[in-house]
């Protein structure tokens, strides 16, 4: 005789998955493929998930890490987090055909950044180290011009320039709120440091965080769909357990659930990071519905309705 299955109630958040910026940059490779054909380069992971990169080195996408990989006479991709400036001016020089598929609003931030520089000020940049969004962020000013912190303990340590002539600009995906502390500690060590209205993290990673905020009292358990290098998926799980859930778990799929450490559990949230497509959403939903009696439970806290152009030279051709 079949057990019945035990109830669970699992709440989906929203928004959740794919952004804009990731969209584009998905949309970017495909339709180079169908312009270009395939092989199709593309610098580092066009995002950071493993579904999404096999998926399209399946379509012909061929993924490498630096320029020097790629051979000169097939188009090259720069991935969504940005670029140093070095690496089209790179591509240039050795006349190959790029695009780049930086989301705009990592652009909008290397703006941000070059207009300080021209007004003479040095910038903070509050980032975690070693992330592709960083390198390219950094890599849009002359060595030196721009100082990395990630914790509140920096601030304290760096010796910039000159103190009066600083501005402050951040990475797209950081935790809102240690971001607020942190240009907090910056603005009080250094009242005249210039900065965005607010910090430069995009609202894909703001309204990912307010939906895991609303969910996480109600949950026994929080799943986040997402990569181990994705940066708005790790902080994701960590903005589920400091508003209260103590099991947030990073999943990059329905295989990689633990079900044990699940036991006992009635309640579960389900969120997805930004570059984790919706199919791999569908999958952790299937799975809990082999094993439990599910009600799923919506919880929304903003609606998106953000889409970004692709590049003009792939709107003419497909
Ligand atoms: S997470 Fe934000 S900055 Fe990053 S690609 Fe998406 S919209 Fe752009």
């Amino acid at each position: 005789m079949e057990h019945a299955k035990p109830p669970l109630t699992l709440y989906l958040a929203a928004p959740r998955g794919f952004c804009a910026g990731v969209d584009r940059a998905i949309k970017i490779v495909e339709m180079a493929l169908r312009k270009w054909g395939a092989p199709v380069y593309v610098r580092h992971e066009i995002v950071h998930n493993k579904f999404v990169v096999d998926s399209l080195r399946d379509q012909g996408a061929i993924f490498v890490e630096e320029l020097d990989d790629c051979p000169t006479d097939r188009p090259v991709i720069f991935s969504a987090h940005g670029v140093p400036k070095a690496v089209p001016a790179e591509a240039e020089r050795r006349e190959m055909v790029y695009v780049d598929a930086t989301c705009p609003l990592v652009s909008k931030v290397h703006i941000e950044a070059e207009r300080h520089h021209a007004n003479g000020l040095q910038m903070v940049m509050i980032g975690h180290v070693g992330h592709p969004e960083v390198i390219g962020t950094m890599g849009q000013l002359p060595e030196g011009e721009v100082i990395l912190v990630e914790t509140v303990e920096d601030v304290a340590t760096i010796a910039p320039r000159d103190p009066d002539a600083l501005a402050f600009i951040t990475q797209t995906t950081l935790s809102v709120d240690d971001t607020a502390e942190i240009v907090e500690a910056l603005k009080v060590r250094f009242p005249a440091i210039v900065g965005p209205g607010k910090e430069d993290i995009c609202y894909a990673t703001t309204n990912r965080q307010a939906a895991v905020k609303a969910v996480a009292p109600h949950i026994d358990a929080l799943l986040v769909i997402g990569a181990p290098n994705s940066s708005n998926s790790k902080r994701l799980v960590e903005v589920g357990s400091a508003s209260g859930c103590a099991y947030s778990q990073l999943v990059m799929r329905a295989a990689d659930i633990d079900w044990r450490a699940l036991d006992g559990i009635r309640s579960v949230g389900v969120t997805a990071g930004a570059s984790a497509p919706e199919v791999l959403v569908n999958e952790v939903v299937d799975a809990f519905r082999d094993r439990y009696e599910v009600v799923v439970e919506l919880v929304e806290t903003a609606q998106e309705r953000v889409e970004f152009k692709v590049p003009r030279v792939l709107r003419e051709a497909v």
